[in-house]
């Protein structure tokens, strides 16, 4: 059960000392509080978990603090929907909104390799009106000789030279708890140029210490990318972990799934998932054509199929594209291969432009009945 509160409510409020004494002797139950910070207001949360069936919803309702009860079901507490469409969607980030409702491109390096390329990278999204991109600094690799990614060393360039072109928002995979740190040490000496989304690679969707670990802090959010082997609905419990630590700042990204029925793509692209994961959840969904696709090549008509798959996430409504861009890929350590060049940023962007306009016009015309 899931007690929302009068918006900014005060902790120390008669109301709110009177809802929770009487919550706290409910047999059987356990009560989590969870803050959720909104652009124009402050929402807590308290969800009661445990033997609530025999609770009456009525008599909690009326509980001074309390502004209404939604009966949720045991699948994603936390991230789920719940049948109940007035609940808060979304957050808001270093500037930057995140919703099942906005678009952003987050197009960056798959690996740092080096200052001039990151440099070089960002300017041209700056160029076009970027405040997001993807740089990875930690790599999980299949092959243990593979390079590893520059690590903690390369984040202060890294940063500073976000801050520079204006970047807002990198999303960076991080491997092992201790790169959470190792981020926030570096942002906090050079004074906070720029904000990171911690990433949660496919291969470690299922850590669950990760997971609890990034959710256990509140300065990050988060981006869980899709088990490459394993069900949707393992990935969003994957997902849920981190919300259920205290951190629902959280998005989900679609990033195909391994099998020989994709080939000749790296990975079956998944983005028919796209709504799935919206109307089961309130997280603002990725898509990620270029792990999905994992070449250059292109079809009769020119596009590549990055561009093809990118064009199928956003017309069912993606809210994120994560997608590797290289201005040297010969140079690239990692995933040159299937990078796009600074010279398609426009066009990649006008063709995102163009398919989110058309997912607007379809919204329309299924409005309309
Ligand atoms: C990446 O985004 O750099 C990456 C390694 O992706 P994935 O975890 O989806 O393979
Ligand atoms: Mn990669």
């Amino acid at each position: 059960m899931l007690l929302i509160l009068h918006p900014d409510i005060d902790e120390s409020a008669e109301d709110y000392r009177k809802t929770c004494d009487f919550l706290r002797a409910l047999p059987r139950i356990e009560m989590r509080t969870h803050v959720v910070q909104g652009q124009q207001q402050r929402l807590t949360e308290i969800y009661l978990l445990g033997d609530t069936h025999a609770l009456d919803k009525d008599e909690i309702e009326a509980l001074p603090a309390v502004e209404r009860v939604v009966r949720i079901s045991e699948e994603y507490r936390m991230l789920g929907r719940h049948k109940d469409e007035k609940r808060q969607a979304g957050f808001e980030y270093n500037g930057v909104t995140f919703s099942q409702d906005t678009l952003h491109v987050m197009a960056g390096l798959c690996a740092v390799d080096n200052p001039q390329n990151v440099e070089t990278m960002l300017r041209a999204l700056q160029q076009h009106g970027q405040v997001c991109t993807r740089m990875g600094a930690y790599k999980p690799r299949t092959n243990p000789y593979a390079f590893q990614g520059h690590g903690a060393k390369c984040l202060p360039w890294v940063f500073e030279l976000a801050g520079k072109h204006g970047i807002r928002v990198i999303a960076m995979e991080v491997t092992h708890e201790s790169h959470i740190e190792e981020i926030d040490t570096a942002l906090e000496k050079l004074g906070r140029p720029t904000g990171v989304m911690l990433q949660v690679g496919t291969r470690n969707t299922q850590n669950f210490e990760l997971l609890k670990a990034i959710g256990r802090q509140q300065t990050y959010p988060a981006m869980l990318k899709r088990g490459f082997g394993i069900s949707l609905n393992e990935s969003l419990n994957a997902a849920e972990y981190l919300a259920s630590e205290g951190n629902s700042r959280v998005i989900f990204c679609l990033r195909g799934m391994k099998g020989d029925s994709g080939a000749p793509h790296r990975n079956m692209v998944d983005f028919a998932h796209v709504p799935v994961i919206k109307r089961l959840t309130r997280m603002p969904v990725c898509v990620d054509p270029s792990h999905s696709v994992g070449s250059r090549e292109a079809a009769p008509d020119r596009i590549l199929d990055v561009v093809h798959a990118t064009a199928q996430g956003v017309i069912s409504g993606a809210n994120l594209v994560l997608v590797d861009f290289h201005p040297q890929p010969r140079e690239a350590l990692v995933d040159g291969p299937q990078a796009l060049l600074l010279d398609e940023l426009p066009r990649y962007l006008d063709d995102i432009a163009a398919c989110r306009e058309t997912y607007e016009r379809r919204r329309r015309i299924w409005d309309a009945c």
